[in-house]
């Protein structure tokens, strides 16, 4: 017979073996130790503590992401999807502070 799948074993870490897997366990130190070891180190994972991000801290975080460009002001992205329409210029007579914030996101600063 051949060895018990990760899955197979991985399932028996919480649920009763069917019996062939019983018989299979009984027999094969390989597996059987396999078994104790994925036994061993989900007890190990329970037992560590919870981790949560630290409250409070989402604006300095915030900050952190859009300087690095991992997340993008949704205002300016707006703007710069409308901007792809209507000129910047046209806006900043009519609209003033959105046209400054428009040229600002179109990267033409005024
Ligand atoms: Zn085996």
């Amino acid at each position: 017979m051949e060895h018990l799948s990760t899955e197979a074993l991985a399932h028996l870490v919480d649920e009763a073996p069917r019996p062939e897997e019983a018989e299979h366990l009984a027999a094969c130190r390989t597996c059987a130790s396999e078994l104790d070891a994925l036994r061993a180190q989900t007890r190990a994972l329970a037992s560590l503590p919870e981790i949560r991000p630290p409250l409070g801290d989402w604006e300095v975080l915030e900050a952190r992401l859009r300087s690095e460009g991992l997340v993008e002001d949704p205002l300016r992205q707006r703007l710069a999807a409308v901007g792809r329409d209507i000129q910047p210029h046209l806006l900043q007579r009519e609209h003033g502070i959105l046209g400054d914030r428009l040229a600002v996101a179109r990267g033409h600063a005024r």
